[in-house]
C-alpha cells in the first residue's frame, strides 16, 4: 500500500458508506478519467473478469457468436466469451510483443467469414504490460468493422505511441486484483470514451434497475459494481500509480544489466514509442529444460518464479475452440519464466534471484 488508502477507507466507515456505491467509487473512477486525461469515462466493477464480460454485453455478443482472442493470456480474457454461449476463436502472437499477430488475426477474420460467420468482437491483452501492435490490430478491426475490446489488466502505466494503454480499443478492460500493479484486492474496471458505455455498464452492474419507485428489470443484470469499501483503496493506489511503475521498470532494469552477456537468456523489450510498465520481468531460456532448471533452483531456495501463461489453445477447457496458431505462444511458454517483481523488490533480494540464476543457466 502507498499509505492514503487507510484513510479513504475510514472515510467510508465514517460515513457508513458500506455499499458497492459511495463517494470513494465516484471519485476513483474520477481519478481514474484524471489519469488519462480526462478523455475516457470510468465504470468501477467487481473485477477485470466482470469488466470483459460487461464489454461483450454492451457490444451485443450472443449465443452462437464467435469472438477472437488472444489465445497467449490468462484464461479471464476468454472465460467471459462462454458465459455468453458464444465461442472463442484463439489467434496466436508475435514475436515483438508476444502480442496477438496481425496477420494471424486477419487471416482468421477471412477464414471465419468464408464459413459464413463474422466475429462478433476481439478481444487484445498488452500481456505483461507490453502494448500490444495497436495501429496494426485497430486498422484490422476497422476494415472489417469488429470492434475491439483491448485487455488491459496488466497494463494500467503503459503507453503505445503517446497513447496510455486503456485508450487504444473501443472499449478497454481494467483489473485491480491482488496481483496486479495496483490493486484494491478484487476489483476492476471498464473505460471508454463514449459514455454512454459507462452508464450501461453501470445499469447491468447493478441488476439493470429501470428507473421505477418499485424494483422493475427491463434486461438481465449483474452484481457486478465495486464495494465504496474497496474504492477508498483505489484511491490511494492511484496516488502511486507512477512509484510502482518505476518500481516495475527498476526490477526490469537490473535483472537486464545483470544478464546482458548471457546469451542463453533474453528479454520482451520496448521498441520505439512503446512504454511497458513492466508489471512483471519475464525471460526466454535457451529450452524448456534450461527453463525447468532455473524454476526449480528457485524454488529450492525458497523463491517463486512461474513459467510463461500457458495458452489458451493448449488448455483443456477449450481444447474444441477454433484457432489460429503459428507455434509462438507455445514456444514462449516452453522457455519462458516470470521473475520475482514485486514493486518493494530490495536490491538484496533482486542479487540472491539472479546469483541463483546465474548458476544454473545451462
Ligand atoms: C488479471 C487479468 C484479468 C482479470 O482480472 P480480474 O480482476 O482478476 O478478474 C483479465 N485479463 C488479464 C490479462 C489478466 O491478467
Amino acid at each position: 500500500m502507498g499509505g492514503k488508502e487507510q484513510n479513504f477507507v475510514n472515510e467510508a466507515f465514517a460515513t457508513n458508506w458500506i455499499a458497492p456505491l459511495g463517494p470513494n467509487v465516484t471519485e476513483f473512477e474520477n481519478a481514474i478519467s484524471n489519469f488519462y486525461g480526462n478523455k475516457v469515462h470510468a465504470a468501477c466493477l467487481s473485477s477485470g473478469t466482470a469488466a470483459i464480460h460487461l464489454a461483450l454485453v454492451l457490444l451485443g455478443v450472443q449465443q452462437g457468436d464467435e469472438v477472437l482472442c488472444q489465445s497467449f493470456t490468462f484464461s479471464a480474457s476468454a472465460n467471459p466469451i462462454t458465459y455468453l454461449g458464444a465461442t472463442p476463436v484463439f489467434i496466436d502472437s508475435e514475436r515483438e510483443t508476444w502480442n496477438m499477430c496481425p496477420e494471424l488475426l486477419e487471416e482468421a477474420i477471412n477464414s471465419r467469414m468464408k464459413s459464413g460467420k463474422k466475429p462478433a468482437a476481439i478481444i487484445a491483452v498488452h500481456l505483461y504490460g507490453m502494448p500490444y501492435k495497436a495501429d496494426e490490430l485497430q486498422d484490422i478491426a476497422k476494415k472489417y468493422d469488429i470492434p475491439l475490446i483491448e485487455d488491459s489488466a496488466e497494463a494500467l502505466g503503459s503507453v503505445y505511441k503517446g497513447r496510455k494503454c486503456g485508450t487504444l480499443g473501443d472499449l478497454g478492460i481494467l483489473s485491480f486484483n491482488g496481483n496486479k500493479i495496483i490493486t484494491t484486492s478484487g476489483g476492476g474496471a471498464l473505460v471508454s470514451a463514449h459514455p454512454e458505455f459507462k452508464s450501461r455498464a453501470i445499469h447491468l452492474a447493478t441488476q439493470a434497475r429501470d428507473e421505477a419507485p418499485h424494483y422493475q428489470h427491463s434486461l438481465i443484470g449483474y452484481n457486478y459494481r465495486m464495494s465504496n469499501v474497496l474504492a477508498g483503496i483505489g484511491r490511494g493506489q492511484m496516488m502511486v500509480l507512477s512509484d510502482r511503475v518505476d518500481s516495475r521498470k527498476k526490477n526490469f532494469e537490473f535483472y537486464k544489466a545483470f544478464f546482458a552477456d548471457f546469451s542463453e537468456i533474453s528479454f520482451l523489450e520496448e521498441s520505439e514509442g512503446i512504454k511497458s510498465n513492466h508489471w512483471l520481468t519475464t525471460i526466454l531460456t535457451g529450452s524448456f529444460d534450461a527453463r525447468e532448471k532455473i524454476r526449480l533452483a528457485l524454488a529450492s531456495e525458497n523463491i517463486e518464479s512461474r513459467p510463461l501463461w500457458k495458452p489458451m489453445h493448449l488448455q483443456p477447457v477449450f481444447a474444441s475452440c477454433p484457432m489460429f496458431t503459428n507455434g509462438v505462444s507455445e514456444d514462449l511458454f516452453n522457455r519462458g519464466l516470470c521473475l520475482p517483481s514485486g514493486s518493494d523488490l530490495a536490491e538484496n533480494q533482486l542479487e540472491r534471484v539472479v546469483g541463483i540464476i546465474e548458476k544454473n543457466v545451462s
